[in-house]
């Protein structure tokens, strides 16, 4: 008796896993392939926009600027300087009534070329570099890592950076000290046991000859004479370049029973893949769907192609002038009346660390897509919170469709805590939660997600947008 009341009246607590079918498993085998196929594609946002351009248009997307007119059905995107994109089907409900915007970031933690990288010391060659978002810089060194990114040139050429994922490239690494000499770097603090300064990418070894004399910095030069030849720049033109570091390893399937898959940045590309992935194929939605694919989350969101910045609300607007319907302040009342989820992804309660969470309130590997009503940091500081009906109405969507979900907090309280891009759009206005994948060693150089939460974040995506 007891039995059947704890069945009626608890909270489902067992694993996604238990509950599929083989049918069911075979669909998250083939989401989460894709999804690591598309990964080893597009490893910086660059990369991931470039990815999804092609995937837009092969799934009939076109520029919005092309468009004259809009009506529903139509399906348009925005480019915003290759790095962030917006993707939109036209509703068949007026856009007065809202939107259904599921908005995710394709930037990750990696580390970035200075403007002035290259120096020789010892008669080695380096790359100094500057790191980007929250790292444990001690995870980064003595790793593969791979070249990625872009160097314009003063008359607009774009030279396209892509070294070290080919089996044939060479890759790149960062050194640290043998054990044998570390005793000091031993009795640091973790945080300040590889210092910022020190993230060098050791590029060379080999001098420029020249039979006749010594050359100082004959290794730079070198180096320099490589890119010359490879690339046709000079190293006043790495000034002007975007080039990042990347772990050079591969998207995998992780765990012997195959359930996870292991990969560099899975913050925040599980949610804007799974997502973009759900977009592809939907069709006569009743609200306007919107896709977004935001950078620069991992610092703050700022700048222009960052969440805050105003190219959203252009690619709104644009919507609404060719739909024919814009009057004052009409841009204003759509957000209002929006409806949002911020897909980006959850701590996962690791076993390990377990005392960093409350238990009862951790998201969970393989328990299904990951809802925070509220994220922020003591005493919910800075969160934006849902509100109450809303994730009523969030769970309600979930429900009927029969999709595993959990509603977690990251992390204890006063502990930590963490920011997303919820709030931007709920500062204009819409509802928003956030809903995403719980990941496993998140920012690390690997990180790790399960394969039946990859699956739930594509199911809970599209059916927020046919809703
Ligand atoms: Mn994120
Ligand atoms: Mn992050």
């Amino acid at each position: 008796m007891e039995e059947e009341l704890k069945e009626k009246l608890f909270r489902d607590k067992t694993i996604g896993w238990e509950k599929v079918s083989d049918v069911e498993k075979e669909e998250i085998n083939k989401v989460s392939k894709s999804y690591m196929d598309f990964l080893n594609k597009s490893k910086t946002e660059r990369e991931f926009i470039k990815e999804a351009i092609k995937l837009a248009d092969e799934n009939g997307y076109r520029d919005i600027m092309t468009f004259e007119t809009l009506r529903p059905g139509d399906k348009v995107y925005f480019i915003n300087r290759k790095k962030s994109m917006y993707l939109a089907i036209i509703g068949e409900k007026p856009i007065e009534e809202g939107l259904h915007i599921i908005g995710s970031h394709v930037d990750s933690p990696r580390l970035d070329l200075k403007p002035n990288p290259l120096y020789e010391d010892g008669g080695l060659a380096y790359f100094k570099t500057h790191y980007y978002g929250g790292i444990k810089k001690y995870q980064w060194t003595a790793i593969p890592l791979s070249m990625h990114g872009v160097i314009v040139k003063t008359n607009g050429d774009v030279v396209e950076i892509n070294i070290g994922e080919d089996e044939d490239d060479p890759i790149f690494t960062i050194t640290d000290l043998l054990p044998h000499l570390a005793q000091e770097q031993m009795e640091k603090k973790l945080k300040n046991g590889i210092d910022g300064e020190d993230l060098s990418i050791l590029i060379g070894s080999v001098p420029f000859t020249n039979e006749d004399k010594k050359i100082p910095e004959a290794v730079k030069l070198n180096i320099l004479n490589i890119l010359n030849q490879k690339y046709g720049i000079t190293e006043e033109d790495l000034t002007s370049a975007e080039i990042e570091l990347v772990p050079e390893f591969k998207a995998r399937t992780l765990g012997l029973d195959g359930s996870m898959v292991a990969a560099y940045g899975q913050d925040d590309k599980v949610c804007a893949y799974t997502s973009l992935h759900a977009m592809m194929e939907l069709e006569n939605v009743k609200n306007t769907a919107v896709c977004i694919l935001s950078d620069k989350e991992e610092i703050g969101s700022m700048g222009n192609t960052g969440m805050e910045s105003h190219m959203f609300d252009f690619f709104i607007s644009e919507i609404l002038n060719k739909l024919g319907v814009n009057k004052p302040n009409l841009l204003d009342k759509v957000f209002c009346f929006s409806k949002m989820l911020s897909s980006d992804v959850d701590a996962g309660f690791d076993p390990l660390y377990a005392t960093v969470s409350d238990k009862t309130n951790a998201g969970f590997i393989g328990k299904g897509i990951s809802l925070n009503k509220y994220t922020g940091s003591k005493g919910k500081s800075g969160a934006s919170d849902a509100n109450a009906e809303y994730v009523a109405w969030v769970r309600n969507v979930l429900e009927k469709h029969n999709i595993r979900y959990q509603v977690a907090e990251l992390g204890k309280v006063d502990i930590g805590g963490g920011g997303t891009i919820a709030y931007i759009i709920a500062n204009k206005g819409a509802d928003v939660i956030d809903c995403g994948v719980p990941v496993l060693s998140m920012h690390a150089p690997y990180e790790v997600t399960s394969k039946f939460d990859i699956y739930s974040a594509y199911k809970t995506y599209k059916a927020f947008w046919e809703e």
